[in-house]
């Protein structure tokens, strides 16, 4: 699949071919199916490949190649294949419930290709090979060590105030001198997606961007209700977190160097010593979610489909894959035996069994949700599991720390969610902007979302604050995506608190249903309300509130 010459003619056979019921057109649709699926597991196992071993330019060529040579070549060919797809005349003999949403987003596809945005698709995309490249290159010198900025960012844990506003400055300064090659990216960035959005006959790249997102459910009002909803609904109870904090840290105010470390200056959680007892303390919870999962969870150990541990030359990070021609979740993450850790496996593994719940669907489309709906599987895994999660920490206080710090890191994360959105919607419909202007507009957004941080002396830093953020430069406009998920997963969660077995039962119903459904009917499946404003988050966030003030640490 990394061979031009074997893939092209698949291709050539498929569009030759021409279906003449609906049984040879559903044959035909699976076909098409199989050939993309093998593709996407090529560029998924070169991805993994490279992000495991980023010391090996072997494997970082291997990746390039497949995305500068396969992607752009299979572009038009897919555009053709979805083209023939809609016009075959047994179209309309296929059952619409079950096909409709295919037809929906084949038309979208279809409406929105241009081949001269092919080659300015690619371009966008080295562009952000390269912003991962100048983020990664960078280091910071602490008592002789160079540190990378993640582990750094470790250090902002620690109860000595002085050393983590020492490594806060130093982590900050180190950004600002990339400012320059950072902001021209993101400019050049700016001005081709723009273009992109023209050629397609978009008035800018929101609403162009909106599209190509497939987001038929909702639209930029909706996204504006939530901005709002979270100024009304979230932030006071996000004031009152790090109120909390200041005091408990006794500071007169509490700076961007106060926000990580414990309030109380206990050590770092420590939930696991090993790879081994990660994985059979992750297992325990997952059986205990359901005895299912936990199986599913083993399963995948037994593949080897889990690369957990932290060691050099891996890639920072860490994210849920799918090989879609073996059907199987992959899961790569860099853990250090932090609670952290703990949380992202959690998360991962609810992508994870989403993947497995839909793996049976023929439509590739179908195995997977839109991504709003997917983190409401991650999401919703991370708060079905705190009931479980004594298998780690055995001692109540323990207990109760982690699942405060998960409760309040929702509560923290909405605004940045709102802020992260609001301001790409300022960007693209103010394509013309200068450099300036853009750190006025992040500044305002960043004051609006700002739950009583004082950073009076570091104007600068805050100004090009969004350059920590990699989805302004490599996925624009995926970001709101994480508090509507939130909102859908916190709903399970208030579920549970009810009828535990119940709420499980329904999220992994709506699982099951991979994409197969419109966006509102995943959520309600799960027993949510697809909707995002004031009146949604109020509940949720009283619910979080009265749980929080039952727990004593
Ligand atoms: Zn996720």
């Amino acid at each position: 699949m990394g061979d031009w010459a074997q893939v092209e003619p698949l291709f050539t056979e498929l569009l030759r071919r021409q279906p003449s019921s609906a049984g040879e057109l559903e044959q035909w649709l699976g076909d098409y199916s199989e050939l993309c699926a093998a593709l996407s597991q090529e560029e998924a196992t070169r991805y993994i490949a490279m992000t495991t071993r980023t010391d090996d330019p072997v494997c970082e060529r291997a990746y390039q190649e497949f995305v500068e040579q396969i992607t752009p070549r299979c572009k038009p060919l897919v555009f053709a294949a979805e083209k023939a797809y809609l016009a075959n005349p047994s179209l309309d003999t296929l059952p619409a419930e079950r096909y409709a949403v295919l037809k929906r987003k084949s038309e979208n596809l279809v409406n929105l290709f241009r081949e001269e945005n092919v080659p300015l698709e690619t371009q966008d995309e080295l562009l952000a090979m390269e912003y991962h490249k100048i983020r990664g290159a960078m280091t910071v010198k602490v008592e002789d060590a160079e540190l990378t900025l993640q582990q750094a960012a470790k250090l902002l844990e620690q109860p000595d105030r002085g050393l983590r506003q020492q490594v806060w400055e130093k982590m900050t300064t180190r950004q600002l001198a990339d400012k320059e090659a950072l902001e021209q990216i993101y400019d050049r960035q700016v001005d081709l997606r723009t273009e992109m959005a023209s050629h397609a006959g978009f008035a800018n790249f929101r609403d162009y961007a909106f599209r190509r997102r497939e987001r038929f459910d909702y639209s930029a009002e909706d996204c504006f209700r939530f901005h709002e909803g979270v100024e009304r609904a979230v932030m006071p109870l996000a004031r009152k977190i790090r109120l909390r904090q200041r005091q408990l840290l006794g500071v007169e105010t509490l700076r961007p160097w106060d926000l990580a470390v414990d309030a109380l200056n206990r050590p770092p959680l420590s939930p696991f010593a090993n790879a081994a007892e990660f994985v059979r303390g992750t297992r325990e919870i997952f059986s205990r979610v359901h005895p299912a999962l936990g199986e599913q969870f083993q399963f995948m150990a037994d593949q080897h489909l889990l690369e957990l541990e932290n060691r050099k030359g891996k890639a920072p990070g860490g994210y849920q894959i799918s090989l879609q021609e073996r059907r199987v979740p992959f899961i790569f993450m860099n853990a250090v035996g932090r609670d952290v850790d703990l949380r992202t496996l959690v998360h991962e593994g609810g992508h994870s069994f989403h993947m497995l719940a839909a793996r049976e669907d023929p439509i590739l489309e179908y195995r997977s949700a839109p991504i709003e709906f997917c983190e409401v599987a991650s999401m919703g895994m991370e708060l079905l599991a705190l009931p479980h999660l004594g298998g780690f920490y055995k001692n109540a206080e323990d207990y109760d720390r982690a699942y405060r710090t998960r409760l309040e890191d929702i509560v923290l994360l909405l605004p940045s969610v709102a802020l992260g959105d609001a301001f790409q919607h300022w960007v693209y419909t103010h394509p013309l902007h200068t450099r300036e202007e853009r750190s006025k507009a992040w500044l305002q957004l960043a004051n609006r979302f700002n739950a009583g941080v004082d950073w009076s002396g570091y104007e600068e830093q805050r100004a090009h604050q969004w350059h920590a953020t990699l989805h302004f430069f490599t996925t624009p406009f995926y970001y709101i995506e994480y508090g509507f998920a939130q909102t859908g997963a916190l709903q399970v969660w208030r579920r549970s608190l009810e009828n535990y077995p119940e709420a499980v039962e329904r999220y992994w119903r709506a699982l099951t249903l991979g994409g197969s459904r419109p966006l509102p009917e995943l959520f309600e499946a799960a027993g949510a309300r697809f909707q995002f404003d004031y009146e949604s988050l109020e509940p949720l966030m009283d619910a979080i509130d009265k749980r929080l003030d039952r727990i004593a640490a």
